[in-house]
C-alpha cells in the first residue's frame, strides 16, 4: 500500500493527527517524545464513485483502496547526530512514498513549544536540516565507495561520482535533494540511497479550530514558503480531526464540518493532496461479488494496472474491457452497456484513465 510518513517537531500535533487517522484513542500528552513507538495507521481512501457503483451493481462487498500513515517520531534538533530518538525514525522514513510534514501553526501557551515560540518557518528548517544531514551521510558514504572504482577508470562510476558530488554540494548549501534539477537518467545514480529529502512532501499546517477553514497568519507564512517550493499546504486542526474521526454517522459528520466552515475533513484533503502529488489515479472493478477501487500511477498501461490485482493478470494479459462511469450510470448494467456499444476492448498499449471500470481477460 501507499505509505505516507508523518514528520514534524515534537508537540506540533502529529500524534493527535495520527490518532485521528487510525482512530485509536491513545492519549496525546503535552510532552515531547510522547510518540515513541513508530506507528502505522491505515485509512480508506474516500471515493464518491464507489458509492455510485455500489448502488448500480449492488455487490456483496465494497472495498475501497487504502493508504498507510506512518507516525515517525523522534525528529528533533540533533536527531541526525543520534540525539533524541534520532536513528529509530530513519528505517521508517526510508520506506515511505511521501512525507506529510506537520508544522505547528496554533498558539497555545499551555502546550510547550520545543524552541519556545511558534515559528513555522524555523521549525520547518530544523526538520529539513536534520534530514539533509542524514542524506549527506548517505551521499558521502557512497562517494567513498564510488571514488575508488572511478579511479580505476570505470565510466559508470565516474558518472555516479559526478552526480553524487552535485547532490553533496546541494545538500551542503542547505537545500533538499528534491529541489535539485536532474534528468531521470542522472537520478539513477542516487536512487539506491532513497534520499529522505528527495521524497515528495506536503505541508500540514496545524491551526487552532477558530482559524478554520482558511488558516491564520502562521499558515499563510507557511503557504508563501511552500509556493516557492511548488509544494502544497493542507490546513487542518488536528484536534478537530480527532473529533471528526469519532463521528460515524455521515450526516452528523457533515453537520459538524459545516459548523467550522469545512466541506470535507482535513484528512480527506491530505489524502487527495497525496494522490495528486504522487500522480496516482484509481480504477474500479465491479461485479456482483465485489466492487473495488485500485490505485495505480497515472500513465500505467492496462497490463501493469492488472498486475496490481494479481501478477498472473499482468503476465497472462490478453485484453481489457473498459466502461466509463458515466456510461454505466446511463445504461445501468454491464450487459446494457455492451448492447449500447459502450464497452471498449483495449489491448496492451491502453493507458488506464482515472475512473475506468475494468474487466481483464487473461491466460493462466
Ligand atoms: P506530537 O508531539 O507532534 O505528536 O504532538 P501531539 O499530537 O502529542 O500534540 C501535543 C499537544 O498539543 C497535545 O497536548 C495536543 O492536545 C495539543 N494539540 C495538538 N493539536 C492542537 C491544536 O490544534 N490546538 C491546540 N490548542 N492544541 C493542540
Amino acid at each position: 500500500a501507499l505509505k505516507c510518513g508523518i514528520v514534524g517537531l515534537p508537540n506540533v500535533g502529529k500524534s493527535t493527527l495520527f490518532n485521528a487517522i487510525s482512530n485509536n484513542k491513545a492519549e496525546a500528552a503535552n510532552f515531547p517524545f510522547c510518540t515513541i513507538e513508530p506507528n502505522v495507521g491505515v485509512i480508506t481512501v474516500p471515493d464518491e464513485r464507489l458509492r455510485i457503483l455500489e448502488e448500480l451493481v449492488n455487490p456483496q462487498r465494497v472495498i475501497p483502496t487504502t493508504m498507510e500513515f506512518v507516525d515517525i517520531a523522534g525528529l528533533v534538533k540533533g536527531a541526525s547526530k543520534g540525539e533524541g530518538l534520532g536513528n529509530q525514525f530513519l528505517a521508517n522514513i526510508r520506506e515511505v512514498d511521501a512525507i506529510a510534514h506537520v508544522v505547528r501553526c496554533f498558539e497555545d501557551d499551555n502546550i510547550v513549544h520545543v524552541d519556545g515560540k511558534v515559528d513555522p518557518l524555523a521549525d520547518k528548517e530544523v526538520i529539513d536540516a536534520e534530514l539533509q544531514l542524514k542524506d549527506l551521510e548517505s551521499v558521502d558514504k557512497k562517494i567513498l565507495r564510488v571514488e575508488k572504482v572511478a579511479k580505476s577508470g570505470d565510466s559508470k562510476a565516474k558518472k555516479d561520482l559526478e552526480v553524487l558530488k552535485k547532490y553533496k554540494n546541494h545538500l551542503e548549501s542547505g537545500q533538499n535533494a528534491r529541489s535539485l534539477e536532474m534528468d531521470a537518467e542522472d537520478k539513477k545514480s542516487v536512487a539506491d540511497l532513497q534520499l529522505l529529502t528527495a521524497k515528495p512532501v506536503i505541508y500540514v499546517a496545524n491551526v487552532e479550530e477558530t482559524a478554520l477553514p482558511n488558516g491564520n497568519a502562521h499558515s499563510n507564512t507557511l503557504k508563501e514558503m511552500a509556493a516557492g517550493e511548488n509544494a502544497e499546504v493542507v490546513v487542518v486542526s488536528a484536534s478537530i480531526e480527532a473529533q471528526i474521526a469519532e463521528l460515524e454517522d455521515p450526516d452528523e459528520r457533515a453537520l459538524f464540518l459545516e459548523e467550522y466552515g469545512l466541506t470535507e475533513s482535513g484528512l480527506n484533503k491530505l489524502i487527495k493532496a497525496a494522490y495528486s502529488l504522487l500522480d496516482l489515479i484509481t480504477y474500479f472493478t465491479a461485479g456482483v461479488q465485489e466492487v473495488r477501487a485500485w490505485t495505480i500511477k497515472k500513465g500505467w498501461k492496462a497490463p501493469q494496472a492488472a498486475g496490481v490485482i494479481h501478477t498472473d493478470f499482468e503476465k497472462g494479459f490478453i485484453k481489457a474491457e473498459v466502461i466509463k462511469l458515466d456510461s454505466y450510470q446511463t445504461y445501468k448494467t454491464e450487459v446494457a452497456c455492451k448492447e449500447a456499444g459502450k464497452v471498449a476492448i483495449e489491448g496492451k498499449e491502453y493507458v488506464v484513465v482515472d475512473g475506468d471500470i475494468m474487466h481483464f481477460r487473461f491466460n493462466v
